[in-house]
């Protein structure tokens, strides 16, 4: 198996977070193979017996994902202006305990202001492979924009549109209400569907995903739920 470093794997493997796993590393709380290490970034693999103030731990990671409904406000990366949180503050908030301890990560980013559909999960290659650019995933958004926009506006968003980045990939564009386009794309460059509907003169209003690759959105604003294992394995 893959060997890490102990702090991370216990936050991982859901043990506890990884800072708390830092502390109580060095408080000599953690044993592995039977001696105390104190050591936040000694190597340790699946295979080696970790306690925690007794407790034996298994640190087999077994990919777990979860679907988050993001409500409009939170960020997903970088600095938090307005205070509002992160959307792993949100996350954690209604998240059991059994769930709280793992190292939760994003797979892939919504604006702030952005809602839908949110993937999470403990498995660094799940979001490596989520996140690729190679892997084409389709990701399925509605946006309400300004105007009303015609046949030919929907064209040139399925043919691709000349970006500062480059011409996009051709995507799937569909009217769902005069103002309102669904568009699905299998890129995801930054402020993408934003950056397309403006550049055929219709500025996105509200903007929420609904899917992304076979999982659909199916809990209700600020919920979640733990994805089943065919679920998973068929996520990407
Ligand atoms: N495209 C955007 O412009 N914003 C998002 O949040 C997602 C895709």
């Amino acid at each position: 198996g893959r060997s890490d470093w102990l702090a991370r794997a216990l936050g991982r493997a859901g043990v506890m977070p990884r800072a708390e796993a830092e502390v109580a590393i060095r408080a000599g709380r953690v044993e592995v193979d039977g001696r105390v290490v104190t050591e936040p970034f000694a190597p340790v693999g699946p295979e080696q017996t970790v306690r925690v103030d007794g407790h034996e731990h298994t640190l087999t990671s077994v990919t777990r994902v979860l679907m988050f409904h993001k409500p409009a406000g939170p960020v997903v990366h970088g600095t938090d202006p307005e205070g509002v949180g992160t959307v792993f503050e949100r996350l954690q908030a209604v998240l059991p305990e059994s769930l709280r301890g793992y190292e939760w990560l994003a797979v892939g980013r919504l604006d702030r202001d952005t809602t839908g559909l949110l993937l999470f999960t403990n498995d660094e290659r799940f979001v490596r492979h989520g996140t690729a650019p190679e892997t084409h995933l389709p990701k399925r958004y509605v946006a309400r924009v300004e105007g009303l926009p015609v046949e030919s506006a929907l064209q040139r968003l399925r043919d691709g549109v000349e970006l500062e980045d480059g011409l996009t990939r051709p995507a799937r564009a569909e009217s769902r209400a005069p103002d309102v386009v669904e568009l699905t794309l299998t890129e995801g460059r930054h402020h993408q569907v934003k950056r397309m509907l403006a550049a055929v003169g219709h500025p996105v209003l509200r903007l929420h995903r609904e899917a992304v690759g076979a999982v659909v959105l199916d809990v209700a604003e600020g919920g979640w739920r733990e994805l089943r294992e065919p679920e998973v394995s068929e996520a990407l």
